[in-house]
């Protein structure tokens, strides 16, 4: 499983395993695409590797670390959004806390990473607060979201909370080059990506999409108000504002990314390349 970055929350993470002072419940923070899940899931192998006494480094070779990467290990499970709902019902939660009254199959922890925490329902988040009070014995918990303040701060209390920085331009860069992409197509990648490698693949994997941007706005919304092309920052910004009421009430799960892409706007980025980035993100 390769990770870029983040080497100190893994450092950590490795060090807690390793010297047996894991905690039951783990709060990932940070922007989206940073490669949380991926450090959780490496997390999940640090506990579940077969091939290592000392709990040190994962092998990545034995059949709990290889399950764990083909998200087939049978105590390593993921919890998130069904699709074609907005948020994580209490019954998911639920039958989480049942899997977890009975010890890891493979014999090491049991894991289970609720991905984009933040759209657990109030029930559902009420319901986990009870497993968090009492956790089973070898259990760990992986919260992962972008958005903290979205969760009750009684489930926040009982986390230990790792915070996800963003990639650096070099990280970035290199982790692009594979796309055979020319360096003016790198820099405006690097520029939009604003330190998330997901989005700087999302854009290298469909080029067409850096040149092509003339189109964007009125596709991303049947032309309704964004078949135009804006003439100042302001105007942008403003439809984006538009856009996030619209959004809280139609797509709340991705209200986080209409928030960032704002953001970036008022940051100085293409504006067109910027919304380009948002139509992919609402497609999904
Ligand atoms: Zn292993």
């Amino acid at each position: 499983m390769k990770i870029i970055g983040h080497q100190k929350q893994i450092d950590m993470l490795n060090s807690a395993t390793e010297k047996n002072r894991v905690h039951s419940a783990y709060l990932f923070v940070g922007q989206s695409g940073l490669g949380k899940k991926q450090v959780a899931l490496k997390f999940a192998q640090m506990l579940n590797c077969q091939n290592t006494q000392d709990f040190k480094k994962p092998c990545g070779e034995c059949l709990s670390c290889k399950k764990i990467e083909k998200f087939t290990h049978p105590d390593v499970i993921t919890i998130t959004v069904q699709e074609e709902k907005n948020s994580i019902a209490i019954e998911q939660i639920r039958e989480m806390i049942k899997g977890l009254q009975f010890s890891a199959v493979m014999g090491g922890y049991n894991v289970r990473i609720i991905d984009d925490a933040h759209l657990m329902q109030r029930d559902a988040a009420n319901s986990l607060l009870k497993i968090l009070e009492e956790p089973p014995k070898n259990t760990v918990i992986v919260l992962i979201t972008p958005v903290p303040k979205s969760l009750p701060s009684t489930v926040i209390s009982r986390c230990a909370v790792v915070y996800f920085g963003i990639l650096t331009d070099d990280e970035i860069k290199n982790e692009i080059k594979k796309y055979n992409l020319s360096s003016d197509e790198v820099e405006i990648i690097n520029s939009i990506a604003m330190g998330s490698l997901g989005s700087a693949v999302k854009l290298a994997e469909n080029r067409e999409n850096i040149s092509d941007c003339k189109n964007i706005i009125s596709d991303f919304q049947n032309g309704k108000f964004l078949n135009k092309k804006f003439k100042e920052r302001k105007e942008a910004v403003d439809l984006l504002n538009m856009l996030t009421a619209r959004i809280r009430i139609e797509r709340p799960e991705k209200l986080e990314d209409v928030l960032r892409m704002k953001n970036y706007i008022t940051r100085n980025t293409n504006i067109g390349l910027t919304f380009e980035v948002l139509k992919n993100n609402l497609k999904q």
